[in-house]
């Protein structure tokens, strides 16, 4: 666990403090920045794994450190932020962002975060190719048949259902949202609306939920399958 590196970023030294003490605490390496300018220079020089990042900066907007950083980097980005509206989120996982947490938040929930960044990071690592079989918990896909299964059980799903799986799969552990998921299932443009989706969506958790859920739900915001 201790091997991943953190990049901390907060211009509130209290915050910064608690975050500080309880990485160091689990034994977590990690550096930290106070200004959007110091994040992406340390991110530059550092190579994070996982970034924690305040979007109320006094330099840049968080949301700009997320689009700068992108462009070259694949860190994992969790938002720590006061901005608690949907609209909020909403643009910083558009942006690139992973997943969020809104302030005031507990130790236990940040640590919970970061070890399913963790899951995830190691996930990632092990992927293969469009050939590779994904397997989460009890959940399974063969990408090259398109079959699914949950406990070695198939089951059968619509082309839409299926389509829907993957794309969250191959996302395991960040919050899509309902713009994102809508553009790459059907297309932009596309006058598919969240009503429509929310169908599908329910019919598919409906299909794959065996004794776990896999798919969790962002009100208002999106969906992002559990990384077990
Ligand atoms: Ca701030």
């Amino acid at each position: 666990m201790s091997e991943m590196k953190l990049l901390v970023v907060e211009d509130d030294r209290s915050v910064l403090n608690l975050i500080a003490t309880t990485l160091k605490i689990h034994g977590y390496s990690f550096v930290t920045a106070m200004t959007g300018k110091e994040a992406v220079s340390l991110c530059a020089s550092h190579h994070p794994d996982l970034i924690l990042l305040d979007l109320g900066l006094p330099d840049m907007d968080g949301i700009d450190v997320i689009r700068t950083v992108r462009t070259w980097s694949g860190a994992m980005i969790i938002i720590i932020s006061a901005r608690g509206e949907d609209s909020d989120k909403i643009l910083a996982l558009d942006s690139g962002a992973d997943d969020y947490i809104t302030k005031p938040f507990s130790i236990d929930e940040l640590l919970a975060r970061i070890r399913a960044a963790s899951r995830r990071m190691k996930f990632v690592e092990t992927l293969n190719d469009e050939n590779s079989v994904f397997i989460n918990g009890d959940l399974k896909i063969d990408y090259a048949s398109n079959l699914v299964y949950v406990k070695d059980k198939e089951i059968h799903l619509t082309p839409i259902e299926y389509k829907l799986l993957c794309l969250l799969a191959r996302n395991a552990g960040k919050v899509l949202t309902h713009s994102y998921i809508i553009d790459k299932i059907w297309g932009s443009g596309v006058d598919t609306d969240i009503v429509s989706l929310r169908v599908y969506m329910t019919s598919l958790r409906k299909k794959i939920r065996g004794e776990e859920d896999f798919i969790r739900t962002h009100i208002g915001i999106g969906y992002q399958m559990i990384r077990k």
